[in-house]
């Protein structure tokens, strides 16, 4: 940092993003990408039709793309949001509803994120613990006024909170704005986008970057009442009006209309996904019932760091989160059903006390 950065930002602690290593070829199950490749129309999509009109701007409302995501929905176009990835959603609902001492809430163990967001806002927030095997308690929100933020599914647990709970917190707190960060909904949940019609204080946010493999693009949503929506619109319009590239749009449309090819690779990660948990159980790990395309996973035989630095130095790359609640826990992506059979067989044998 240099001596001119204004102070109150000299305290900020960064997020630390999952690492991309360029060095050599790992079998990267880490950040929680697709394993497959977007569908061939999305590849066409951003073709060399497309590069030509890169000398222009692209349209800075988004409209095409907006509709197509209201029509999937039954919603309009003021009921949608699109950003540079969810992250930059997310920090806007930070700034829009904590900022400068607002309240926050969101659990201990979840997308780390949160923190940073809060943090860079000035929000006087709070982790609410998560139950000892990983689970949301509705119950423990009640009462906490101010932005409520939830993963549903969680990260990095999978843990998956009922549309009936979350309709407890969201109505239980008719003043709050309650944020649903559905990045991993179509791997199993049910999404509450259908309830943002009901309620004025809900607020979905979607992405393309995990089920719809466009991480490198970064696409993500929001839905919400229309006035939510011009709330998220002005600290676009005061930033980057174009903040959505011309690529980015044309593959997200193109996304969009080959939903089924989607669903159909999310049904395959749920079923490798239940394979691998099935397995690795049997193999004496601990492994937490998870919707999302990730497990959360533990064994009584080797710590979690060591697991991860061992499958590491064997070219296979998974997530650590060195706090104390998740330290024994490794997070692993759901990859090709090949991938994740190299996986198990490098992890049990690290966890039987092989030396590798
Ligand atoms: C990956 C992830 C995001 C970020 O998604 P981008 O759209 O790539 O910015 C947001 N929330 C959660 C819970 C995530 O896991």
């Amino acid at each position: 940092m240099s001596k001119f950065l204004a102070s109150q930002w000299q305290v900020l602690t960064p997020y630390t993003p999952g690492e991309q290593p360029q060095d050599r070829a790992y079998i990267k199950l880490n950040t929680n990408e697709a394993p497959f490749a977007p569908a061939p129309e999305v590849i066409a999509a951003v073709s060399s039709s497309v590069m030509e009109n890169l000398c222009l701007y692209p349209d800075p409302e988004c409209g095409m793309l907006r509709d197509a995501l209201a029509s999937q929905h039954g919603l309009a176009r003021g009921n949608v949001f699109v950003a540079n990835g969810s992250d930059d959603i997310l920090n806007f609902l930070f700034k829009a509803y904590a900022a400068n001492g607002g309240k926050a809430y969101f659990p201990d163990v979840t997308y780390g994120f949160y923190k940073v967001f809060a943090a860079l806002h000035g929000a006087d927030w709070q982790e609410v613990p998560v139950r000892d095997n990983f689970t949301i308690d509705w119950r423990d929100y009640f009462g906490k006024d101010g932005l409520i933020v939830l993963a549903n599914p969680n990260a990095p647990t999978g843990a998956y909170l009922a549309q009936s709970d979350i309709k407890r917190i969201v109505g239980g707190h008719p003043g709050s704005i309650v944020v649903v960060d559905e990045a991993y909904i179509d791997f199993g949940g049910a999404s509450c986008v259908p309830l943002v019609r009901r309620y004025d204080n809900l607020v979905v946010v979607q992405t393309f970057s995990k089920s719809r493999a466009m991480a490198g693009a970064r696409l993500g949503v929001a839905f919400a009442q229309e006035a939510l929506i011009r709330d998220l619109e002005l600290f676009k319009y005061v930033t980057n009006p174009y903040a959505i590239n011309l690529m980015t749009m044309k593959a997200g449309l193109a996304a969009i209309s080959a939903a089924p090819y989607y669903a159909a690779q999310c049904r395959a990660i749920a079923r490798t996904r239940e394979e691998t948990a099935a397995q690795l159980t049997d193999k004496g790990f601990q492994v937490l019932p998870s919707m999302a395309n990730f497990l959360f996973l533990s064994h009584p035989a080797v710590s979690g760091k060591d697991l991860y630095l061992k499958l590491k130095a064997q070219g296979i790359l998974v997530r650590h989160f060195d706090a104390p609640r998740t330290r024994n826990h490794i997070r692993v992506t759901i990859g090709t059903d090949k991938q994740m059979a190299a996986f198990i067989e490098a992890a049990a044998a690290i966890a039987g006390g092989d030396d590798v």
